[in-house]
């Protein structure tokens, strides 16, 4: 699935007040000292709350959408794998820089870490996209023709992947 930015580059401070996008939603950052129990981050409200010193924000908060992601991944990728009748070998949740997911020959899933920051029907979107890879390794119209039966807002999915991820960085 390549993707290339478009428009704006956003480009993070990680200060006070900053917006970062979770679940398709702009959260401003709130930074508390010290630490709460095995926490690094929380969403509240229109709020990111992390826990830790300025100089750790950036870590903490690239941690936790990683983890965000993969809680996504594990809630999603049996029930998609089922429904589509594909046995990914493995999902890994990593950095990636201009994609949002990726499919290899050996059906080895990735995943952008950022995936957690899209609203919830956009990631399911990114997930589905990359399952079907699974079927098809290419985006021909049988390929295109297999997300649109499992997903059949995949084209409305799509347009609002774009729009979101211009805002979807770190
Ligand atoms: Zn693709």
């Amino acid at each position: 699935m390549p993707r290339k930015a478009a428009g704006p580059v956003y480009v993070k401070t990680y200060s006070e007040g900053e917006i970062f996008l979770y679940g398709g939603e702009r959260r401003a950052l709130v930074r508390v000292g010290g630490r709460a129990a095995g926490e690094r981050a929380r969403v509240s409200g229109g709020r990111l709350i992390v826990y830790g010193e300025a100089h750790d924000l950036k870590r903490f908060i690239t941690y936790w959408y990683a983890a965000e992601t993969e809680k996504i991944a594990r809630a999603l990728v049996p029930a998609w794998s089922k429904k589509l009748r594909v046995r990914p070998l493995a999902i890994t949740v990593k950095y990636m820089r201009t994609r949002w997911g990726s499919c290899s020959s050996a059906g080895r899933i990735s995943l952008n870490l950022r995936l957690s920051m899209l609203s919830p029907d956009v990631a399911e979107y990114v997930i589905v996209h990359e399952l079907c890879h699974m079927k098809q390794m290419n985006h021909s119209d049988l390929f295109w023709n297999e997300v649109r039966s499992a997903l059949p807002e995949a084209t409305t999915l799509r347009k609002k992947l774009r729009a979101e991820e211009r805002e979807a960085v770190l």
